[in-house]
């Protein structure tokens, strides 16, 4: 398999060593099937439901997947200040060096707003149940 951005061949490596990805050891992005995305963002955050949707706004990519040799799509992730591209096929995600790493934070902070979300409603529930508690007696 070629880089979808400089062409040299991809070599294999384990990615922080729980991650078998396709390496560029030139420009040093990295060619992630598709359910390792999952397995990248997991290792922040794991609740999958609560992590919002995966694509938005997708655009033409000039580059090709590395799999099928067809054209990718740019798309921006979650909603955030970070764009990838992906085959349509689904043969996987090409992410620039150092976007693995945005990936991470990102979701690292999402299970932040997460917690003090729920942390908020916890709170607020305990409220509520302060209050009927308390309403219950007065006579
Ligand atoms: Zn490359
Ligand atoms: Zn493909």
């Amino acid at each position: 398999m070629l880089c979808p951005k400089c062409s040299t061949p991809l070599t294999e490596k384990y990615y922080k060593g729980m991650l078998p990805v396709d390496y560029c050891p030139l420009c040093r992005g990295m060619w992630l099937d598709f359910d390792e995305l999952d397995r990248l963002e997991d290792a922040a955050f794991d609740q999958d439901a609560l992590k919002g949707s995966l694509l938005h706004r997708e655009t033409d990519s000039l580059r090709v997947c590395p799999s099928c040799g067809g054209e990718l799509r740019e798309f921006q992730y979650r909603l955030y200040d970070l764009k990838l591209d992906w085959c349509p096929a689904r043969h996987g995600f090409w992410l620039d060096a150092g976007e693995e790493e945005r990936v991470q934070a990102l979701m690292l902070r999402r299970a932040g707003e997460v917690r003090r979300k729920q942390a908020a409603e916890g709170e607020w529930q305990n409220l509520l149940k302060g209050l009927h508690q308390f309403l219950k007696q007065r006579p």
